[in-house]
């Protein structure tokens, strides 16, 4: 025995895209219980339940901003990273965690549909890790933790796009710790299976689909929010020191067979 593995984010900073609701905002609670100050970046039309977030953050004895972002606009997102290194004077961590989904066959899908769909999912994801990135690389090093799904290494019905978006997120951590290791950035991606959030409402009251989507989970259940807050904590942590460009998932199995 050398070391003490650390799973705590004790004196850390990070910045939580999309933490308003949902997975992200669950997120947010949960690296704050783990010691981290929080940045709660979410569009300003969710302002209301980004303060609520931050509001039970600080209720874990930490520090919460709220810094209104659209990850599709690089601007936004210079100012979010400019705003919370002003706050906090650094930035030790981001997770990618804002998303969106539009649910039709490939045959209905619409130019518009698949810009807004790449803008969010894509462009966002790339350039709030760069913009953080430069931060982290400044500082002497940081952790990147990006939402994939498990639809980022198999196929379902009515979700291509936003599968394609996830199989390059997945991607996407591989460039990204090649080219930033070197200046001690990590990039990890996590996949998930299906979890009860705003996102997924219209999935988790159809009968339908729970009768076809349980049954290929070998675990037995569907996922929750505490299932994603307990690998991306991981890879934020010191435990995971040595993880770097991986995808991993939370599926239950989902994705074995
Ligand atoms: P959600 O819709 O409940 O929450 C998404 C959050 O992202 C919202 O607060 C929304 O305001 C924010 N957001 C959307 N567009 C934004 C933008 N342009 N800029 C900033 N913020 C923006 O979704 P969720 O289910 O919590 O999903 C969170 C992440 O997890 C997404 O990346 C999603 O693809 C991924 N994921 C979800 C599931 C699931 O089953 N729920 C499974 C696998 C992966």
């Amino acid at each position: 025995m050398t070391e003490t593995v650390s799973y705590r984010l004790d004196g850390q900073v990070g910045m939580i895209t999309g933490a308003a609701n949902g997975i992200g905002r669950d997120l947010a609670l949960g690296l704050a219980e783990a010691g981290a100050d929080v940045v709660i970046a979410d569009l300003p039309t969710q302002a209301a339940a980004a303060e609520e977030t931050a509001a039970g953050a600080r209720a874990h004895g930490r520090r919460a901003l709220v810094v209104p972002t659209d990850v599709t606009q690089v601007a936004t997102i210079e100012a979010a990273v400019a705003g919370a290194v002003r706050e906090f004077g650094r930035l030790d961590f981001l997770v990618n965690n804002a998303g969106i989904n539009i649910r039709k066959p490939i045959l209905e899908y619409t130019e518009a549909e698949w810009d807004t769909l790449v803008a969010v999912n894509l462009k966002g994801v790339f350039f709030c890790t760069q913009i953080a990135a430069r931060q982290m690389a400044a500082q002497g090093g940081g952790r990147i933790v990006s939402m994939a799904s498990q639809l980022a290494v198999v196929a379902l019905h009515d979700r291509s796009i936003y599968a394609i978006t996830k199989a390059a997120v997945a991607h996407m951590a591989k460039t990204f710790a090649l080219e930033l290791g070197p200046q001690r950035v990590r990039v990890n991606a996590v996949g998930p299976t299906f979890v009860s959030t705003p996102m997924t409402t219209s999935m988790f009251t159809s009968q339908a689909f729970i009768d076809q989507n349980l049954p290929r989970i070998p675990s037995g259940r569907f996922g929750t929010t505490t299932d994603v807050l307990g690998a991306v904590r991981f890879l934020l942590s010191p435990a995971a020191d040595l993880i770097n460009g991986q995808l991993l998932l939370v599926d239950g199995g989902y994705t074995i067979w």
